[in-house]
């Protein structure tokens, strides 16, 4: 579960979120819509603990993302597919973090699979097409087999294959019972992916509804 309550966070000058709140359920998939700047990405950074909150709290099961006893296995995240060292051959960059978060390497074969990414397993991060780094990034994300998950901008440049090889592995993990938050700043795309929609604009709540009662209202 993620509850989001009157969340602010500023830096500096720019009031990135304004009083916020919104909750996530098991078993469903939220789509997070909004433009770009509209404060998505921040409203995840402060869910998973890597910025602190100015005010109001995001609780990933209750609790502070800090107070997490084992954090990969409660919550996953996709936040920068970039991120990751060229250097780096895909399957030790799993497996070191794998060993860092007291999570069997035995895993790391198995979500490398689930993504699609068992063939390339040896191969250097450096070379990966975008599509790729966001596999690499999903496969990460999914190693704790948490039930809670973030995906910000998942399907961003990818193509149709890969969007809608992402909205079934979305559907897949909520029908398994987990908490999926997905970003994005594509309403079609939200519409297919999502049970419900959180709409952020400037960092303030435009709308948080079913997408079922917003299909019977066309
Ligand atoms: P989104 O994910 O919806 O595109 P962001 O959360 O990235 O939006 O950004 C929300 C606002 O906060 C934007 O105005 C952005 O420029 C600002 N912002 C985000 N991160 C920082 C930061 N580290 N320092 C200063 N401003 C930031
Ligand atoms: P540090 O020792 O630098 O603080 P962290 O544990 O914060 O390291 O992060 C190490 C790596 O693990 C980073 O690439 C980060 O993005 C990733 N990571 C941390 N927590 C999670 C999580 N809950 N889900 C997915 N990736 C995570």
């Amino acid at each position: 579960m993620i509850e989001v309550r009157e969340l602010t966070k500023r830096y500096g000058g720019t009031l990135a979120v304004d009083r916020l709140s919104f909750v996530v359920k098991p078993g469903t998939v939220t789509g997070f819509l909004g433009p770009n700047g509209a404060g998505k990405s921040t409203t995840m950074r402060v869910l998973l603990g890597l910025d602190g909150a100015t005010s109001g709290e995001a609780l990933v099961n209750g609790g502070r993302y800090a107070a997490l006893r084992r954090p990969m296995r409660e919550v996953g995240a996709l936040l920068d597919a970039g991120a990751v060292h060229g250097g780096r051959r895909a399957f030790d960059h799993l497996g070191w973090l794998a060993r860092s978060n007291g999570i069997g390497t035995r895993r790391v074969a198995e979500v490398l699979e689930q993504v699609g990414l068992a063939g390339v397993a040896r191969k250097r991060v450096g070379g990966f097409s975008l599509g790729m780094r966001q596999r690499l990034g999903i496969a990460a994300a999914l190693l704790g087999d948490p039930g809670v998950l973030m995906f910000d901008e998942p399907v961003n440049g990818l193509d149709p294959d890969g969007v809608r090889w992402i909205r079934e592995l979305v559907r897949s993990l909520a029908a398994e019972g987990r908490t999926v938050l997905v970003s994005s700043h594509l309403m079609g795309e939200m519409q297919l992916t999502a049970d419900r929609l959180v709409v952020i604009g400037r960092g303030r709540l435009i709308a948080d509804t079913s997408v079922r009662e917003l299909a019977d209202r066309f």
